[in-house]
């Protein structure tokens, strides 16, 4: 390098973090706020980190650990979490370690001497265990400079979890001046941020918040009708894939598990009824990919960290959007397309405001009003979120104060257009609004949708409601159809429903704007009132659809298999070996050789090392006796991870590669050696890909003539040396991918450090 080139520091900064991720974790790139928050963990300044789950939280304090070498201190409120932590970087080749209540005396011992030999980058305890002096000067001894609060949320009294013992950890800074705090959460309200910032004593420029947009998940909200059979259609949808269906009560979960197996379909249940070995029983069946499918209520859910569950249901309406946020969050953490169906009727948030009321009245006084309020205020928010209106993605990230700039997410019932508009919907919202202005704007939705359908019931008869010119204007109509059309006026605030004791429809300007044809209202049709027999919200987000692109799905099935089998040696959850993005682009890609494996994103050196030949093995037959293309194109440029020297496996004695190598070191030709191994030529050019970068030898002169050589050289310097189809075409599609693929390897064995 010309060292009088000033190098960037940030760049130089990136370099070092990527290198540990690429050799770690193998991933390419980082993802948006975590340099910040890691080099924040560097510097030794505390930190509260907001990201959404699957934002890539864990990698942040991970890293910082990693690079610094001493041991990192990671405070985690469930033991289930911290051993699935605790496996995932031992997988990936990082020292790691838990000490938890469940463990036995000489395990606690040994992992105690392991921490004093400072062998331990991660150290996973629980908060009750930070409370104790033992362990606290246990952590003087070797000077402990780093605190991780994972799940911070449980800190503050706003969190939907909040947790006594987690409070205490407030004092950290007191009793370990040396060292800085670092805090990670994914919920995102402003209360419970500043809660916890104050509590732990930062000021607002040590925190970072994250986007909370999650563009994987598709959302669909509909209206509750036969809900089994609503159920069931978005279970064919997703068969054979990883779901969770909440329900909002325990009576709920088992009457639907029960209906589900009568209908053929397997669920675990999980509520707060069941016996604690109940519970357990199902978390591990569920994480271990046992089972798949989970029936349960809310209780379910916080030790989940399976990143490949493909869906999420609620049947019935969550009292927030923090908690929809919260649960449907757990849905596609891998990144991968995932959906989240909300079934919901207005009865829903009159259940929940309900019991708020209920709990305050029986608590004597204990609940304060503004409590009840803020409850309520979750409700309504919840409420007007499943109401169809412009986009439910910009929705949510403007419920958590951030803006949305797309003007059409394509991924939810709205903006995939799930439900069709309707025709003559200006005429049909001034027949709703003059109705509630005929019946003074004294009534509630039942009885406007009576008079609309023209009902001949005591209620319409005693207030002389038949003679309104509004009485059957909308006749034949079934009553949900009524009910979410006047749904739909309200989210688009034409229309009002308000009073404490009974809501009451009123009217406003925007009433008689549209009353006036000044405004236009669009209405759509939802999809409980099309046939039940056609399957709703067929169309796939497009994220759905990219992520599956090129994916021989066989081959990802088999692999899955695979992984499930060597997770099941090693007591792991199966995401521990390999995460579904891994497997799905080797199923895209196909490797034929240990490098281009090690070129997938989630594929770093201890896992390639782990498990590579085996994944190979399994690739290599599944291809022979198909007679599959290898090495296809990657769905994402690989960059330059590290060079594999050190860990590569050697071929075993005999193996077609080995004969391969050793032939192409004598200077046979391409088809010689296809020929005499009886593999492709593809897979051969790979054999003498690996021999050159094993070699390094100065010329490749016996493969491509220095004419091309040079052709080839020319193109790459122009188009880089990581990916061999922008070359391709560079050169007019007229020079073979096997003298690209050797030239290449020529040129990147060169060119490395
Ligand atoms: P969170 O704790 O925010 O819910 P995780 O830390 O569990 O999220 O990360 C979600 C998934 O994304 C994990 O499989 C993780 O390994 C992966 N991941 C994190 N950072 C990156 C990255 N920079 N590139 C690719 N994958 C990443």
């Amino acid at each position: 390098m010309n060292s009088s080139i000033p190098t960037d520091p940030a760049t130089e900064m990136e370099e070092r973090l990527l290198s540990v991720v690429r050799q770690y974790w193998g991933y390419e790139s980082l993802r948006p706020l975590q340099q910040a928050s890691m080099e924040m963990m560097l510097d030794g300044q505390d930190s509260l980190l907001v990201l959404p789950t699957g934002g890539g939280k864990s990698l942040c304090f991970q890293v910082p650990a990693v690079l610094r070498g001493d041991t990192t201190v990671v405070i985690s409120p469930l033991i289930s979490l911290m051993k699935d932590q605790v496996d995932s970087l031992q997988a990936n080749g990082i020292p790691a370690a838990g000490l938890n209540s469940s463990m036995e005396p000489e395990e606690v011992r040994q992992t105690e001497q392991a921490i004093l030999n400072g062998e331990i980058r991660l150290l996973y305890v629980s908060p009750e265990r930070m409370a104790t002096s033992g362990f606290r000067s246990l952590l003087h001894k070797i000077d402990v400079r780093r605190f991780v609060i994972d799940e911070a949320h449980c800190i503050s009294h706003w969190g939907h979890d909040f947790r006594p013992d987690y409070r205490q950890l407030k004092n950290l800074k007191q009793l370990f001046p040396n060292s800085s705090v670092h805090a990670f959460t994914a919920t995102a309200t402003q209360e419970v941020r500043e809660d916890i910032a104050n509590q732990l004593g930062f000021d607002s420029s040590h925190v970072l918040v994250g986007n909370f947009d999650r563009p994987n998940l598709t959302y669909r909200v509909e209206r509750r009708g036969k809900l089994l059979s609503q159920v069931m259609n978005r279970l064919n949808k997703h068969n054979g894939e990883a779901g969770i269906i909440y329900c909002i009560r325990r009576r709920d979960v088992d009457e639907l598990r029960e209906s589900l197996e009568a209908n053929g379909i397997h669920a675990l249940g999980y509520h707060a009824g069941m016996s604690a070995e109940e519970r357990i029983a199902t978390q591990n069946a569920f994480i271990q990919e046992e089972c798949d499918l989970v029936v349960a209520t809310v209780a379910f859910g916080m030790g989940i960290d399976r990143s490949n569950i493909r869906f999420v249901i609620h049947t019935g309406m969550p009292k927030s959007i923090e908690h929809y946020q919260q649960e449907t969050g757990r849905a596609g953490r891998d990144g991968l397309e995932a959906e989240c169906t909300l079934f919901y009727t207005g009865a829903d948030a009159h259940l929940w405001r309900h019991l708020v009321e209920q709990s305050a009245a029986q608590s004597n006084g204990n609940v304060a009003s503004d409590f009840v309020e803020n409850a309520v205020q979750h409700i309504n928010d919840m409420e007007s979120y499943c109401r169809p209106i412009d986009c439910r993605h910009r929705k949510l990230v403007e419920y958590f104060g951030q803006s949305y700039n797309d003007a059409s997410c394509q991924a939810c019932d709205l903006c995939l257009d799930d439900a069709e508009p309707v025709e003559d919907a200006q005429t049909i919202a001034k027949k709703i609004l003059s109705c509630v202005f005929r019946v003074d704007q004294n009534f509630g939705v039942n009885h406007v949708i009576s008079v609309l359908r023209g009902e001949n019931i005591q209620a319409i008869r005693q207030r002389n409601h038949q003679e309104l010119s509004t009485y059957g204007l909308l006749k034949g109509h079934p009553k949900t159809e009524l009910r979410d059309w006047i749904d739909q006026l309200i989210g688009q605030e034409v229309l009002i429903k308000a009073g404490s004791d009974y809501p009451v429809l009123h009217l406003n300007d925007a009433s008689w704007d549209v009353m006036k044809d000044r405004k236009t209202i669009k209405l759509r049709q939802t999809s409980s009132d099309v046939d039940e027999s056609t399957p709703s919200s067929g169309r796939r987000s497009r994220s759905a659809e990219v992520s599956w692109e090129g994916v021989d799905r066989e081959l990802f099935e088999s692999l899955r298999g695979l992984r499930k089998q060597l997770a099941e040696e090693r007591g792991v959850p199966p995401y521990v070996v390999f995460s579904d993005n891994t497997l799905r682009e080797m199923a895209r890609v196909r490797p034929a050789s240990e490098e281009t494996l090690y070129m997938i994103s989630g594929i770093g050196q201890s896992k390639l090392k782990k498990f590579g030949e085996v994944f190979l093995t399994s690739i290599n037959e599944y291809c022979d006796e198909r007679g599959l293309s290898r090495d296809n194109e990657m769905s994402e440029p690989p960059a330059k991870k590290k060079p594999l020297k050190t860990t590569r496996t050697a071929p075993k004695a005999g193996s077609s590669k080995e004969t391969g190598i050793e032939q192409f070191r004598n200077g046979a030709s391409i088809e010689a050696v296809s020929q005499s191994t009886g593999r492709q030529q593809r897979t051969v050019v790979q054999y003498l890909c690996d021999m050159i970068q094993e070699d390094q030898p100065a010329s490749v002169e016996q493969w491509v003539d220095n004419q091309t050589y040079t052709q080839i050289e020319n193109a790459a310097a122009e188009v880089g040396t990581s990916r061999m189809k922008p070359v391709f075409v560079a050169l007019n599609e007229e020079i073979p991918y096997e003298h690209i693929a050797v030239v290449l390897a020529h040129l990147n064995c060169h060119n490395q450090p």
